[in-house]
C-alpha cells in the first residue's frame, strides 16, 4: 500500500515516514500544499495522511480540490486544532477520517487500517488464500499453520498480491502501489522480490499460489 504524507513539519513527516516504512508501506511525502496536490493527482496512492496547516494551499482547499477533480483516494486529515468546527469541516470537505496532532502512532496505524478496510469492503483483518494466511494487523504470515519469515517489502508485496486474489497485477500496478516515487522502472527489483517470495511461500509446496502471466505481470490464485 503505498501513502502520500503532506505535512510541511519534518520532524513529523520523518518519524511518520519511518515509522510507515517500518510497517512495509511505500511512503511519499510532499511539503506544501501545491506539491501535495500535484502528486495526488499525478500518482496513484491508496491513502493520503493531509494535515490542515500547509504553506501555499492549506489542508482544507487541497481536499476539496482533490475531491472536486474525482480523486477518491482515502483522506485522513492531521490537525493541531480539537475545534469541533474544524473536524466537521474536514470531514465535509470530503476527509475520510481525522487525528489529532499529538497522536499514538499506534493509533495511526488502527486509523490507516481502518479507512483501508473500508476501501475494500473487508471486515477481516485476515486474508486468506487457499492454506495461505495473512494477518493485516500483527503481519503475521502462515502456509498450513507454518509461520512464514517476510521482510517488510517482501510482506508489502504480498498483501498486495493478496489484496487482489484471482487478479492479474501488472509491474507496474506493483511499482505502484508497494514502491515509492523513487521507484526505479529500469531495474528488475519486482521480479527479484516476487522469486524472494516464491521461495518463501510456494518452495515446498507442491500447489504453487504465485503464477507468471507471461507478457502480463503476476496472479495470485488457489
Ligand atoms: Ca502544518
Amino acid at each position: 500500500m503505498r501513502i502520500l504524507v503532506i505535512e510541511d513539519e519534518k520532524k513529523i513527516t520523518d518519524f511518520i515516514k519511518r515509522g510507515l516504512k517500518e510497517e512495509g508501506y511505500a511512503v511519499d511525502v510532499a511539503y506544501d500544499g501545491q506539491e501535495g496536490e500535484f502528486l495526488a493527482k499525478t500518482n496513484e496512492y491508496d491513502l493520503i495522511l493531509l494535515d490542515l496547516m500547509l504553506p501555499k494551499v492549506d489542508g482544507l482547499s487541497v481536499c476539496k480540490n482533490l475531491r472536486a477533480s474525482g480523486i477518491l483516494t482515502p483522506i485522513i486529515m492531521l490537525t493541531a486544532k480539537s475545534a469541533v468546527e474544524d473536524r466537521v469541516e474536514g470531514l465535509d470537505a470530503g476527509a475520510d477520517d481525522y487525528l489529532m496532532k499529538p497522536f499514538a502512532f499506534e493509533e495511526l496505524l488502527a486509523r490507516i487500517r481502518a479507512v483501508l478496510r473500508k476501501k475494500n469492503t473487508k471486515v477481516t483483518n485476515v486474508i486468506q488464500v487457499d492454506d495461505l494466511t495473512l494477518d493485516l494487523v500483527t503481519h503475521d504470515v502462515t502456509r498450513s499453520g507454518k509461520h512464514i519469515e517476510l521482510t517488510a517489502k517482501e510482506y508489502a508485496l504480498l498483501e498486495y498480491l493478496m489484496r487482489n486474489t484471482g487478479s492479474v497485477v501488472t509491474r507496474t500496478m506493483i511499482s505502484e502501489h508497494v514502491w515509492d516515487i523513487d521507484f526505479d522502472t529500469f531495474t528488475n527489483v519486482i521480479d527479484v522480490y516476487i522469486n524472494y517470495l516464491r521461495n518463501k511461500i510456494d518452495s515446498g509446496f507442491e500447489k504453487k499460489l504465485i503464477q507468471t502471466i507471461r507478457g502480463r505481470g503476476y496472479i495470485l490464485k488457489e
